[in-house]
């Protein structure tokens, strides 16, 4: 593969690329080569109390442009991303490892989000209530919270970032974005756009780094709110030390996502919507399929005599061949960890039908590269069943019954997304109602909510009160203030009039 330059990082801070001073850079990879790409600027303490000044300045001006105003410079930050996609595109593919249609998909649905805050003049209109009493009428409105924080994952470069700050700044807020350490360019395009489409300075800010600027973000009594999307352990801590600092939290968690397969199901449905899900950005998706549930022995054998030379055919390698399907994983240090999870489940007794360890990409010897791999005969007590894996580990659980397979997704702690594949109406009916989890598909694998509705899972796959984006993500990002006023008639004396009537 071709040598890469080493690219050196920066701060985006008040409308300006902010060269790192704590001395501290961290590495950024590309996962296809395994060599470093770039080098980061890991904010100290100081740094990252700088950008909260200046989002902190820039509030008060911000918060008072007219909604249209604010609109109108996202409608440009819009046309401007689009004109830069495919640059962004391989920026991110290069720092994640990610096919470029999916780099593109993953900002389009980002763009979304955009578009959807573009409507905020609408989205902001409140309630008038007239005479509530005599003489008296009550309105309620939205005001923005203040200087808001994004913390966000690896995975998404592009569309996790964009489900925050549209809304945040649509909604008249500032806003700090600390961006994953693994793939951070992404962000720091997108801020110098907003910039040429004409977001005053200071309005929104990227630092780069890692725990010591998150927890600075999170105590600084100048930050409103936390929007955060993670892992669970982290996102729980996140949660709980912003709430004991008086924020607003939101923190989106880890899953695992179960896909229950009726006897009745198309099985070639099933089988594209499984090597899709659970394969497809090599399983790093929080909405990505993890454990497939057959109902019945008659189904778990067809879904697996087909699934098996599927996964083993999958296309593994580097984003820059256009033929691949599936790319590496982030760090060798997430590779040891996913290959670690397969050793795992053959020492806890499952069936390892397809074992992704040995694979071979020509040229990417150094790269963060493993095939596909499917366990069968998974059971509920096994570690590779309970814990989130993130790659490409696809378990199928064998249940003879609906019941049991439903009990299975309810029992489970994470709540992200679940889905079902039947031609019985009653069923997904069923399904859909009883499940407790967040997001739900029948026939669908992957049901990410559009940026209108609302992305969110239940139980510990996330803490806080708000889903993310669509009318959820306006009101993580607004106040709900209420005025009652009462004007009484004494002035009404002192107005001429015309004479009506005769
Ligand atoms: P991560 O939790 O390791 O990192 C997320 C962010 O938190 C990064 O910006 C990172 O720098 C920061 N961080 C990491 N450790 C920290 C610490 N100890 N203290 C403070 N901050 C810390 O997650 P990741 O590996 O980047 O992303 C993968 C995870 O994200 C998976 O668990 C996946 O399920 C989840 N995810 C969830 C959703 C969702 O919507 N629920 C979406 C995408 C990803």
């Amino acid at each position: 593969m071709a040598h890469q330059t080493i690219r050196t990082l920066y701060h985006y801070i008040n409308g300006e690329k902010v060269v790192g001073r704590s001395g501290r850079m961290g590495d950024v990879y590309n996962p296809a080569t395994g060599d470093v790409c770039a080098k980061l600027p890991l904010a100290s303490k100081a740094e990252v109390a700088q950008a909260i000044q200046v989002a902190r300045d820039a509030l008060p001006a911000w918060a008072s442009t007219p909604p249209l105003q604010r609109a109108r410079i996202l409608m440009k930050f819009r046309e401007l991303v689009l004109q830069h996609q495919d640059e962004i595109a391989q920026t991110m593919s290069q720092e994640h490892g990610k096919t470029l249609p999916d780099s593109l998909g993953d900002l389009t649905r980002g763009l979304e989000v955009v578009e959807f805050a573009t409507g905020i003049p609408h989205l902001l209109k409140g309630d008038f209530c007239e005479n509530v009493a005599n003489v008296v009428d009550s309105y309620s409105l939205r005001q923005p919270v203040g200087v808001c924080v994004g913390i966000t994952p690896f995975n998404f470069p592009a569309m996790v970032p964009l489900w925050m700050f549209p809304i945040a700044l649509a909604c008249g807020n500032t806003f700090v974005l600390k961006p994953s350490e693994k793939v951070p360019t992404t962000s720091l395009l997108l801020a110098d756009l907003l910039t040429q489409a004409g977001l005053p300075h200071g309005v929104f800010n990227v630092v780069n780094g890692e725990k010591e600027a998150v927890d600075a973000l999170l105590t600084s009594p100048d930050v409103a709110a936390v929007s955060f999307v993670g892992s669970t352990p982290v996102g729980e801590y996140i949660y709980r030390v912003g709430c004991e600092h008086g924020k607003r939290v939101q923190a989106l968690c880890g899953a695992k996502n179960h896909l229950v397969v009726m006897p009745d199901a198309d099985m070639n449905q099933v089988v594209d919507a499984i090597i899709g899900s659970a394969y497809g950005s090599a399983g790093e998706r929080c909405m990505a399929i993890s454990v497939v549930v057959p109902v019945g022995e008659e189904t778990a054998q067809r879904l697996r005599e087909q699934l098996i030379p599927r996964i083993q055919g999958l296309k593994i390698g580097a984003y820059t061949d256009k033929t691949v399907e599936m790319g590496p994983l982030i760090t060798a240090q997430h590779l040891q960890k996913v290959k670690g999870y397969v050793d795992i489940g053959v020492q806890e007794g499952a069936e390892l039908v397809v074992d992704g360890r040995g694979v071979q990409v020509a040229g990417g010897e150094k790269g963060f590269f493993l095939g596909g791999c499917l366990f069968d005969h998974v059971k509920p007590t096994m570690r590779i069943y309970l814990e989130e894996i993130f790659g490409p580990v696809l378990s199928l659980v064998r249940v003879n019954s609906y019941a049991e397979a439903v009990q299975l997704i309810n029992v489970h702690e994470y709540g992200n997304g679940a889905a079902i594949f039947t031609r019985d109406g009653d069923c997904a009916r069923n399904f859909t109602h009883t499940v407790n989890i967040g997001m739900v598909g029948v026939n669908v694998p992957i049901p990410v909510p559009v940026a209108y509705n609302s992305f969110g899972g239940w139980k510990r796959s996330l803490f806080g009160d708000h889903s993310i984006h669509g009318a959820e993500g306006v009101h993580f990002y607004t106040r709900l203030k209420t005025i009652t006023t009462r004007w009484t008639t004494g002035l009404r004396g002192a107005q001429f009039h015309f004479k009506g009537g005769s």
